[in-house]
């Protein structure tokens, strides 16, 4: 039973940065409008993120570690017609049986919190514990078990790095939470929460590339697709990178990257450092899910109209601009 855990945990977990989105998605469910983050030693030795959300009830506080306890969804074949960013109840199961958790939680139609220690999979305390709102996850020692696992991480400044990609990320794509982050105890991000995409991208970015973000916008039967990108002359920054989010989801896509790609190649303007935010809006059934635990490759059913319509919508926009 524990080995099932501790494999489940590898396809769950690979590293600090897996650990801060599952945890980030579960507080993104509870309905918070703040998600707090701090980090020490690129997470390896400590992640700690709290949410104002709505709390677990005490009574299934210590259920959440056990596989497949989800309080969210039974069955799935597409997570794109799902809500909830988590559905498959693993990952805190998967989480706590390579590090030693504390959950500190306070449901909302509760008197009084509640806190339970988990270490390698195990409850070892539960205890009644005066907390303000919301929940509040420690993961300590990650792979602490699992020295082999723990060998095969990279350096903590690397690690750390893709814990930020990974707030950032989302962070974009949730302007409506205040996401705060702290490494070391020195903060990295703070997001107003305001709702609008722009504000988040200029906290993850710097207010500077407000001035030189062109927005694009096309809708084509059922299709939304809309986002922002750098301008490519005007912009400074030395940072590239395509963010591309379907149906609120950050993805990886070969498609649309060589879609961006070749648009840029098309147009006029051309620059070094392309920076994209992409959001596609698109009705489930016409995307195929690859469902991996770890990572999000997707899949559209008509590739072609995709690719056409994000092309025309993107060089569009790099067209209309002057220079
Ligand atoms: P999943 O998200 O797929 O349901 P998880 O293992 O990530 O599975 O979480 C298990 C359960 O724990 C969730 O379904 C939810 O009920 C509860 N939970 C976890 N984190 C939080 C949180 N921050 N606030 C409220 N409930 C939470
Ligand atoms: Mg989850």
């Amino acid at each position: 039973e524990e080995i099932t855990h501790i494999l489940a945990a590898g396809e769950v977990v690979e590293r600090p940065a897996s650990c801060v989105k599952e945890v980030i998605e579960n507080s993104i469910d509870a309905g918070a409008t703040l998600i707090d983050i701090r980090l020490e030693k690129g997470g390896i030795k400590k992640i700690e993120v709290y949410d104002n959300g709505k709390g677990i009830h005490p009574e299934d506080i210590e259920y959440v570690f056990e596989r497949h306890t989800t309080s969210k969804i039974k069955s799935v074949d597409d997570i794109f017609k799902i809500k909830t960013m988590g559905f498959r109840g693993e990952a805190l199961c998967a989480i706590s049986s390579v590090s030693k958790v504390i959950l500190i939680s306070r449901h909302y139609q509760q008197e009084q919190g509640c806190k339970v220690e988990v270490e390698g999979g195990k409850l070892t305390s539960k205890t009644v514990y005066p907390f303000e709102k919301g929940t509040k996850i420690i993961i300590e020692d990650l792979f602490f078990n699992t020295p082999a696992r723990l060998k095969f991480l990279k350096s903590p400044s690397t690690e750390q790095k893709y814990c930020t990609e990974v707030v950032e990320k989302i962070a974009i794509c949730y302007p409506e939470i205040s996401f705060r982050m702290q490494v070391d105890s020195k903060r990295q991000l703070f997001t107003p929460g305001d709702g609008k995409v722009e504000s988040a991208i200029a906290s993850v970015f710097g207010s500077e590339i407000l001035k030189n973000l062109i927005d694009f916008y096309l809708e084509e039967q059922g299709l939304k697709v809309w986002g922002y990108f750098v301008n490519p002359v005007l912009s400074k920054s030395t940072r590239s990178g395509y963010y591309f989010y379907v149906n609120r989801r950050f993805i990886r896509s070969k498609l649309l990257s060589s879609c961006i790609d070749e648009a840029f190649k098309n147009s006029i303007l051309t620059g070094r450092f392309p920076i994209v935010f992409l959001f596609v809006e698109i009705d489930p059934v016409d995307v195929d899910v690859n469902v991996h635990p770890a990572k999000l490759e997707i899949k559209f059913k008509d590739e072609r109209f995709v690719y056409n319509t994000v092309y025309k919508a993107v060089l569009k926009a790099l067209q209309s601009e002057k220079i």
